[in-house]
Parts: C-alpha cells; structure tokens; sequence
C-alpha cells in the first residue's frame, strides 16, 4: 500500500515486460522506497514486443530513472541502450536499466542477485561441480555468472541444441568449456554423482504445476546444494525432496530478491531494505494463493 504524496520531483522506476500479471516487483519496491523514505516510485508498464523501442524512447523522453526488464525484453532491449555493463554484455540480456541525465546503461542483476543469493548463505561457487537445469533466460544470467567465476557446468536441457548453443557462447566469450547432456533420467543421474551444486532453471515445479520436480528424489543427497529458481510456489517439490534428503536448499525467492536489491541500489544509490523486500514478497505470494 502506498503511503505517500506524490511530489513534483518524484523519481519514476518501473518494469517492462508482456505479460507482467504475476510481478512482485511493484510491491517489493514501493515498499523498500516507501521504508527508505526516497520520492521514488515503481510502475508496471506492459510493452508488447514491437513497441520496444518506443517504450525505451518514452523512458529517454519522460526522464524515467530506471527499468527492470522481463520476458519478452531481455535480449531485444540491448540495441536501445547506450552503454553495457560488463557481464550484461558478455550474458547478451539486460533486466535493469539505469538512466542517468539520459545515458541508458543495461546491468544484469539476475546473474548477480543470483550469486549474491548463494554468497549470502556462505557458498563460494568457485571450483565447485555445477549441474544447471535448463537453457532459458536464467540459465544463460545463471550460467554465464558461474563460469566467469570458476564453477565446472553441466549443463542438461530438453532441447539439447539450446544448451548446445548456451555452452558455445560460454566457451567463445569466457573461453570455458562447458558439458551438455540431455535432460534425462540417466544424464541427471551421471551429472549428479559429482555434483555439488544442483540448480533448476527449467519451470519444472513452477505453479500451477507444483507437483512437478525436475529431478527424481532418490537422485539427490546429503550435503549437495539444491538451488531452485522458482519463487512460485516458495517452496517447490524439489525442495521438499532436497530438504529430506538432506541437501542445503535456497529458494528462487532468494535470487528474485537479491536481483531487486541490487537494482534498487543502482537507482537510489542506498543500501536496500532486503529483509522487508522478501517479507512484501511473501506476503503477495501468500495473498495470491488465497
Ligand atoms: P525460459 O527462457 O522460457 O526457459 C524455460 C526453461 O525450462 C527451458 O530450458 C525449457 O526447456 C525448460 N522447460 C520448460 N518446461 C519443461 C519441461 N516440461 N520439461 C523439461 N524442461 C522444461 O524461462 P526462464 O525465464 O529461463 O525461466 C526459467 C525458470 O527460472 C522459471 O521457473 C522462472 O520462474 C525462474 N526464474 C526465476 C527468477 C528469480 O529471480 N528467482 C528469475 C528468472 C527466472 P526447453 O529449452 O526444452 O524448452
């Protein structure tokens, strides 16, 4: 709930993206504003794919501070922008767009809020066995932050072609290799037994399809990492499975706030509010639900 007057100076933030119905971005950030006392604010603003570029020309023209970008945006976007932030480069997709006096620079703060997710719970991915599901936008954010850092990938998708191609980009701009396998029972089965990191980017599990895991229970073990990427529902199946098999789980709503945080911090320049961040997030989701 917004608990503020509206200002004359008030800094607009905002995310594009079609569709953009389940967002929590909205509500996780007017709450940080709000308990930062900032005269920002955070708008949804669906854009359909072809009117792209006129968004990013309206964000120029109305002075919009910055964006968060989602499905279907993350690539296109780049060709709009005027500077890249190293990795967003190197990754090819931008969620985050900081204006400043009408330069537009793309961050990726998936990628980042992702490592500062297992950071922040003492796991150093460096040199660590990484098996990564799937070959989407967040595997690729995903992926390319963890062999910049020195994790061993494996990486497993449906469509192997998708994670052949993922892993060919990694090997051409990080000049590491990468293993690819098919997503199924068997590769996992192969990857697994070596692994200390497991994350799920494929939406396996995802609601409304929470019944879902996209790795058998008697695959995973004791003292492995399970990062799931999903926030919805907050706990998955995977989870559960890791949970009782006793793995270190951390959830996709860890990732989801750390990628706000840090955008939150690129806007206002201040230290975010994480804790609230993830409680408005947990609240909205819960609400959802009911
Ligand atoms: P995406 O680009 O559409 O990729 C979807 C991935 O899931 C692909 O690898 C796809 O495989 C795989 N997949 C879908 N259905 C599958 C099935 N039935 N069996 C096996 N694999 C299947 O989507 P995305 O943006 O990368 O999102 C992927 C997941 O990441 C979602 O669960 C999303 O919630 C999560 N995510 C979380 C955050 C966060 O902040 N926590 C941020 C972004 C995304 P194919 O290539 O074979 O189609």
């Amino acid at each position: 709930m917004l608990n503020r007057v509206i200002s004359g100076n008030i800094k607009i933030c905002g995310i594009i993206g079609d569709p953009l119905e389940h967002t929590m971005s909205p509500v996780m950030h007017n709450a940080a504003f709000d308990e930062m006392g900032v005269d920002y604010l955070y708008i949804p603003f669906r854009v359909e794919k072809e009117k792209l570029g006129r968004a990013i020309e309206g964000m120029r023209a109305l002075n919009i501070r910055g964006l968060n970008v989602t499905i279907p945006h993350k690539v296109a976007v780049i060709q709009f922008l005027d500077e890249l932030d190293d990795l967003a480069e190197k990754i090819g997709a931008v969620n985050t767009i900081v204006n400043d006096d009408g330069v537009l620079t793309g961050y990726n703060t998936d990628a980042t809020g992702f490592l500062q997710a297992l950071l922040k719970r003492g796991i150093e991915p460096k040199g660590k066995n990484v098996v990564i599901l799937g070959a989407g936008g967040a595997s690729r954010a995903i992926s390319f932050i963890l062999a910049e850092r020195g994790s061993n990938l494996v990486i497993l998708n449906r469509t192997v072609d998708k994670a052949k191609e993922l892993a060919d980009r990694i090997s051409k701009i990080l000049q590491r290799e990468t293993e690819v396998l098919k997503l199924d029972r068997e590769n996992l089965a192969k990857a697994l037994s070596k692994a200390d990191i497991l994350v799920n980017a494929t939406s396996v599990g995802m609601s409304p399809n929470i019944d879902e895991t996209p790795v058998a229970s008697n695959l995973l073990k004791s003292g492995m990492i399970v990062f799931d990427t999903i926030y919805n529902p907050i706990k998955t199946r995977l989870q559960t499975e890791a949970e009782e098999a006793g793995a270190i789980t951390i959830s996709g709503l860890d990732m989801l706030v750390w990628q706000g945080a840090l955008a939150f911090e690129k806007w206002t320049g201040l230290k975010a509010p994480v804790e609230l961040m993830r409680e408005e997030v947990i609240k909205r989701l819960i609400n959802n639900r009911n």
